[in-house]
């Protein structure tokens, strides 16, 4: 029953007008198995673990089985798909409702590749077993990294082949989002439903996402009844209750205004965050934006290995658009789009509305740079700031482009060789007697690496000592110690992250012979990115040979 399995599920999505979405059952299949499932994950759910591996879960996980209390529905949204506006909707993905946590957060659950729906037009609605562990692997890793992402529950196969090129084994993703509110819904809404659905919507998305927008005095308080219809649910079965009780006049255009403000700093803190582990999302289109601020869509992403902004790794990216130094720009252009669509709640004068959405926007270039130059500093081991930084910075990539050295195995690189600052001076820089040169300061046990595949030739050249003393001089401007130094940086520059022949051996291993050990080893070690140590070493090598051909396929 629900009640020992754990799940508590609510549908306050459900409960916006119609247009929003599709009741449909997942579409059974032959032989549900479930391979890989996420006990800590399952935990904070507020899941039992031992039902987690019970047959009847396997069954839920593959769609053949509904939990208690679900209520499935596929979602309705549009997007830009590579600029062009499209009518899409959840095409193999259907909604079960929202998990109410221990801890009171209210989170989604989706099974992803779970059948055909009213959106999948000349799709199957499947999904195959290696993109869907695929996602499980890179959304974990993700996570670890402490970026925000949606997560991973569980992975079950069909037991049904899906057509693709070749034959490929059926799978079902159990994904986790904080909600699965994209800009394409509100691009959606407005298309399908008019200014009333979209003026609906965002009161929903505030709710959900922004109630400090309404937390402080008059207007509706939308998170209140979000609350409330929640209630309702719980305790008398089912009554539906209105998502929101909002004087929704244009009056109240201001909350529009801090709603977009919202998402724009959500979405540039989440942009810097991609940028400074090297990741490329490889599919930024408006439809895989989410307004959470979560990460989400793990189809053709990868982490960069060497440095060079125009990186591409997906198939169908032959423009280059989603290229890794593209990103901040493709986020700008996204949040642009939903400006315009919220145009109409933001004024009743078009014009007016139009100059607010260009304001509110004109901020993002610098917000986003101040955050990446920050994240930046912390990766250097800066705790300050000084105008001079950012060309400090700006010379760093440049000589990291121009060695095409390894993106994060320099910054682990520069984790462990702190240089001292200069002797000469020290009177008036702050602590440039302490000795900046000893790695691994706090000492005992810690292993200490002392190559960094792909990064060697970078650290060992003349133009880098010369960057080096630079650097050097400006860690002895600040108060901190050495160990306060190195242990900030190695807080901020990750040990391992998902390698693209890593990732592609656990896959291979799992798809095709049924041997899940490397997938294993593979999560354990990208729980701990930032874990230093000699086991987790072997995850930080090159493959053998560069992989510079290494291509990323969505729709799978
Ligand atoms: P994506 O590129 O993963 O963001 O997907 C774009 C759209 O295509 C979404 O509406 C998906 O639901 C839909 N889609 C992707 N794969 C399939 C499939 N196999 N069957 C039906 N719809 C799909
Ligand atoms: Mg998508
Ligand atoms: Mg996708």
């Amino acid at each position: 029953s629900g009640g020992y399995a754990g799940w508590h599920f609510d549908h306050s999505y459900a409960r916006l007008p119609e247009v929003f979405y599709s009741s449909l059952p997942p579409v059974p299949v032959a032989e549900p198995k479930a391979v890989i499932l996420n006990d800590a994950l399952a935990g904070e759910l507020g899941l039992d673990v031992e039902w987690l591996h019970s047959p009847e879960a396997a069954a839920v996980f593959a769609g053949n089985e509904l939990p208690e209390g679900a209520h499935p529905i596929a979602q309705a949204y549009a997007g830009h798909q590579f600029g062009n506006f499209n009518r899409l909707g959840d095409g193999r993905a259907v909604l079960l409702g929202e998990q109410l946590t221990p801890a009171s957060h209210r989170v989604d659950i989706q099974l992803k590749g779970s059948g055909r729906t009213p959106f999948s037009r000349g799709g199957d609605g499947r999904a195959a077993l290696g993109p869907m562990l695929r996602e499980y692997i890179i959304s974990e890793a993700m996570h670890a990294l402490k970026i925000p992402t949606t997560r991973s529950l569980a992975v079950a196969t069909t037991g049904e082949p899906i057509r693709r090129e070749t034959p490929l084994p059926g799978a079902v993703l159990t994904r986790v989002a904080a909600s699965h509110l994209r800009v394409g819904t509100f691009q959606y809404a407005l298309q399908w439903g008019g200014v009333d659905a979209l003026r609906a919507l965002a009161d929903y998305a505030i709710a959900r996402h922004y109630p400090e927008i309404d937390a402080d005095g008059e207007g509706s308080s939308a998170a209140e009844s979000l609350d409330a219809s929640r209630e309702t649910v719980h305790h008398e079965a089912g009554q539906p209750a209105p998502a929101e009780s909002a004087d929704s006049s244009n009056a109240d255009g201001a909350r529009y205004v801090r709603f977009l403000r919202g998402v724009v700093e959500r979405q540039a803190k989440l942009v810097a965050d991609w940028m400074l582990v090297g990741f490329i999302h490889g599919v930024m289109n408006t439809d895989n934006v989410t307004i959470s601020g979560e990460t989400i869509d793990y189809g053709p992403c990868a982490f960069m290995d060497a440095y060079d902004p125009s990186t591409v790794f997906s198939s169908i990216d032959t423009g280059g658009r989603y290229a890794y130094g593209n990103q901040p720009y493709m986020t700008l252009w996204n949040l642009s789009r939903l400006a315009e669509t919220l145009i109409p709640l933001f004024d009743e004068d078009a014009d007016r509305g139009m100059e607010i959405a260009e304001q509110t926007l004109a901020g993002f270039e610098r917000l986003y740079l101040n955050i990446w130059f920050d994240g930046m500093r912390a990766k250097l081991g800066l705790s300050d700031r000084e105008e001079e930084d950012e060309k400090l910075i700006a010379d760093l990539l440049d000589l990291m482009k121009a060695f095409r050295a390894d993106y994060s195995n320099t910054f682990a690189g520069l984790t462990f060789g702190v240089p001292a600052p200069e002797a000469e001076g020290a009177e008036d820089a702050g602590n440039a007697e302490e000795d900046f040169s000893g790695i691994g300061g706090s000492g005992g046990g810690t292993f200490r690496p002392t190559s960094f595949p792909g990064a060697d030739a970078l650290l060992a050249s003349g133009e880098y000592r010369v960057w080096r003393e630079r650097w050097r001089e400006r860690l002895g401007h600040q108060a901190d110690s050495p160990d306060e130094v190195q242990g900030r940086m190695r807080a901020h520059n990750p040990a391992v992250v998902p390698r693209n022949h890593r990732v592609e051996e656990a896959l291979a291993a799992a798809a095709d012979s049924g041997d899940y050990g490397p997938l294993h080893r593979l999560l354990a070690v990208l729980a701990r990115p930032y874990d230093h140590s000699a086991d987790q070493a072997e995850y930080a090598q090159l493959p053998p040979e560069a992989d510079q051909g290494y291509r990323t396929f969505c729709g799978t």
